[in-house]
């Protein structure tokens, strides 16, 4: 039989998260072909790269799916402007700046009959499959996300982070809540949250979040943007029977009671993009909103603190 000819994929957004992830992984993909990228400034190698989505849309009208690699704030109305034209689309996490644009996405994709993915890049990591059949297994006690990395390390220049809708330190948190909503067996319900936010921004720098499920589970979350030295991005679980799970390095490494169980270089944007073209051959969507849910909960029951101002 025949191979299906690949894919044709254009990029909107040509920054950090395409030229590290998106553009290698489509290229390292037989069965995708990168056509072009669109991007105000941004002009990397290696990528046909145009202004606006119109002109990239006029000189490639054969492209049939779109990555939306912006930040979060302009997504709903790029992403309205996508589905418009008829193309598939690919969201970078988080899928929109609220729930209600979220939703706006899905739906007007699912009423064209195309294909939308809101990706959850962290769900895709090596040891995330086995730490939910290790949970499954078991009834756990608590979990406990440590979150911390350093903003001016890993988001350079980056000022739509800390405007309104660009979520802050949620931005890198939001990755945890990605895999702790898919680890649990139960929905997770946010109790209260601390929201430290530097007093010349708009989004938190540092929180601090209560959370439990239908079964009373003890589940906390500590994430800082202000990290130096070490970096963390752990989830600690106990079970009740005193056994200890650390998932570790954003789900790369999995530890059982100190013994390494799964220790694995990150593959995390091929698996996204194989899954999205799986999603895309057999006319199913996945928009799964439930990381996104949590943030906007902690923001609605957080208690909002005072931070020193935060200076790049
Ligand atoms: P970034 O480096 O600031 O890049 C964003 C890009 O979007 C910039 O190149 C910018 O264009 C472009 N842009 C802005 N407005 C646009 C518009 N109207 N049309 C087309 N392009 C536009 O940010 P990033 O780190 O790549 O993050 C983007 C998204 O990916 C965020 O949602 C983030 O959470 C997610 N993500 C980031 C990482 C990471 O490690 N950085 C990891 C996973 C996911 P110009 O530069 O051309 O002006």
């Amino acid at each position: 039989m025949a191979e299906a000819t690949p894919l044709k994929i254009g990029l909107i957004g040509l920054g950090k998260i395409a030229v590290d992830q998106h553009i290698p992984s489509i290229k390292g993909n037989p069965a995708l072909e990168l056509v072009a990228g669109c991007s105000p400034h941004a002009r990397p190698e290696g990528v046909k790269a145009y202004p606006t989505f119109e002109a990239m849309i006029e000189a490639h009208p054969e492209i049939e799916a779109i990555a939306i690699c912006t930040p979060p704030q302009i997504r709903h109305k790029i992403a309205a402007q996508v589905i418009a034209t008829g193309r598939h689309v690919f969201l970078e996490k988080p899928p929109a700046a609220t729930l209600g644009e979220a939703e706006a996405i899905r739906d007007l994709a699912t009423s064209k009959g195309l294909t939308v993915l809101a990706s959850w890049h962290s769900r895709f990591a090596p040891a995330v499959e086995a730490t939910r059949e290790w949970i499954a297994a078991r009834k756990l006690k608590s979990v406990h996300i440590v979150w911390k990395e350093n903003v001016r390390q890993w988001h350079p220049g980056q000022k739509w982070i800390f405007e309104a809708g660009g979520m802050g330190v949620f931005d890198p948190g939001i990755n945890s809540l990605s895999i702790l909503t898919r680890i649990l067996p139960q929905k997770v319900i946010v109790k209260a949250a601390d929201l430290h936010i530097p007093v010349n921004c708009q989004a938190p720098i540092q929180a601090e979040l209560t959370m439990t499920d239908e079964t009373g589970l003890d589940i906390r979350a500590d994430y800082d943007f202000l990290q130096t030295g070490i970096q963390t991005w752990s989830i600690f679980i106990e079970s009740e029977a005193g056994e200890k799970l650390t998932l570790s390095m954003g789900g790369t490494e999995l530890e059982v009671d100190d013994k390494v169980l799964i220790k694995e270089k990150e593959a995390e944007y091929s698996g996204l993009y194989a899954h999205f073209e799986r999603l895309i051959r057999a006319g199913k969507s996945d928009a799964d909103f439930a990381p996104l849910r949590i943030v906007a909960d902690a923001m609605l029951v957080g208690h909002h603190i005072d931070a020193p101002e935060y200076i790049e």
